[in-house]
């Protein structure tokens, strides 16, 4: 349904896509009237595009994406898509305010892609939903799961091994939120984003470009762009009037304040002022060897993202930004495979079909699905993906910080996450359920 689709976006799979839009691009030209054929005669595009009522999935990094094949004798093609979406939010005195799809055009050129809205056709608009569905499932693999989570951390990981000593802080605080991850981006590697393997045979692309992908939408975004409130404010999602039903904000919120209070608090006890931060020299070539280019090559990190670490805030901003992504924001893209995408039909990982063929209504919705054999694969590798759970966020091994000040920092961490566990399940009593962010449900590091 539109109102299921729609919620893909604030509390699905990739809930980080939307963009707000506040004028119209050349690229996606919705008129006024196919506007209001979905929203009503009584708001209009312009006034909701100054109300910020307006958003954007843009699944541009697509954009030439080579198709890939699956099988042998005979290789069947699959294709990708790089489509265009717009939502909206009914006005303020709308008695209910949920998001609602507008208008998919199923590539990046309008001479080539029609706006298609739900007044096409019935099984037109269908499938132009589920195009976005398949770029949304590829975007989420290569690029919100893959690269923006488990590479993200990836360089901390060997980093913080190799500059900090043992008993340094930053080392016992950091050390427990990288558990599994070189193991599992290990395995990635060799088995899963490898020829043969399950992204070439899954994904719409070849694996080479699946791959060039993942490098593509890891490189776009820089260390201190994915601290989580300067993404909801760069992205234009921050604002809770106009778009007020956004679980994965809300509930990423509060689980960043968290974590943010207890890495000041323990950050605190070592670090009495700026100039400690600076004369801690391990700390500074931790900082320097993680945006080497023979070290991390992490851009943009740094209170000036240049690799010098020059205040306390930006050491807690970063800290809690790396803690946040190995547990948080892992948990938000990793648990999701199991529920909504292990089902193929209505979030396939491959389209068969050209996007083109849909607008001309020479092909139907089962046309463009995957095959019984490859909703199969696709149900079996991305449940095992999202059934696993390892640790949980907040509860480290007893007796593993051996400074006794940190017990009553720690055991606050504790009880604000059980407090967020029930705030979160009393907000699912008002709203569709959604539990990705549910402290109990967010395992400590990336391990699967
Ligand atoms: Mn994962």
């Amino acid at each position: 349904s539109d109102r299921v689709f729609a919620s893909m976006r604030v509390a699905g799979p990739n809930p980080a896509m939307l963009e707000r839009l506040t004028t119209l691009d050349g690229r996606f030209p919705v008129t006024a009237a196919q506007y209001q054929s979905v929203m009503g005669a009584a708001d209009s595009l312009e006034q909701a595009m100054a109300e910020g009522r307006v958003y954007i999935a843009d699944y541009a990094v697509m954009t030439g994406a080579l198709n890939g094949t699956y099988g042998t004798n005979p290789e069947t093609q699959k294709y990708t898509y790089a489509p265009l979406a717009m939502f909206a939010v009914p006005q303020q005195a709308a008695p209910d305010r949920s998001l609602l799809p507008v208008a998919i055009q199923c590539g990046q050129f309008p001479a080539e892609y029609p706006v298609i809205t739900p007044a096409t056709g019935t099984e037109i608009w269908q499938m132009a939903k589920t195009v976005v569905q398949i770029a949304d499932a590829n975007f989420h693999e290569a690029i919100a799961h893959f690269a923006r989570t488990h590479l993200f951390i990836e360089p901390f990981v060997i980093t913080t091994h190799r500059q900090l000593a043992p008993n340094h802080p930053l080392f016992q605080l950091l050390v427990p939120h990288f558990q599994g991850t070189l193991a599992i981006n290990y395995a990635a590697h060799e088995s899963l984003v490898a020829p043969r393997g399950g992204v070439n045979d899954l994904l719409s692309s070849t694996i080479d470009n699946s791959r060039v992908a993942i490098v593509k939408g890891f490189q776009a975004q820089g260390f201190n762009a994915a601290m989580f409130p300067r993404q909801l404010r760069d992205r234009g999602v921050d604002d809770g009037v106009a778009l007020p039903i956004y679980p994965y904000r809300d509930d990423g919120l509060l689980v960043w304040g968290a974590i943010h209070d207890w890495v000041a608090t323990y950050l605190g006890l070592f670090y009495n002022s700026d100039a400690d931060v600076i004369s801690d020299r391990d700390l500074q070539n931790w900082a320097a060897e993680l945006v080497a280019f023979d070290g991390g090559r992490v851009q943009d990190f740094g209170d000036r993202g240049n690799g010098k670490i020059a205040t306390v805030a930006y050491l807690v901003d970063a800290i809690t930004t790396i803690v946040f992504t190995a547990s948080a924001q892992h948990a938000a893209v990793n648990f999701p495979q199991s529920g909504i995408m292990s089902f193929a039909p209505a979030m396939p990982t491959a389209g068969y079909v050209p996007a083109r063929s849909i607008a001309e209504g020479s092909v139907n919705w089962f046309d463009l699905l995957p095959p019984l054999d490859q909703a199969q694969s696709q149900l079996n590798l991305v449940y095992l993906l999202g059934a696993v759970y390892f640790t949980k966020l907040g509860y480290y091994d007893r007796g593993h910080f051996t400074d006794p000040r940190v017990a009553a920092p720690l055991q606050a961490f504790q009880q604000r996450l059980q407090a967020i566990n029930a705030i979160i399940d009393d907000r699912n009593q008002h709203r569709p359920v959604y539990d990705y962010l549910k402290p109990d449900n967010i395992p400590q590091s990336i391990n699967i």
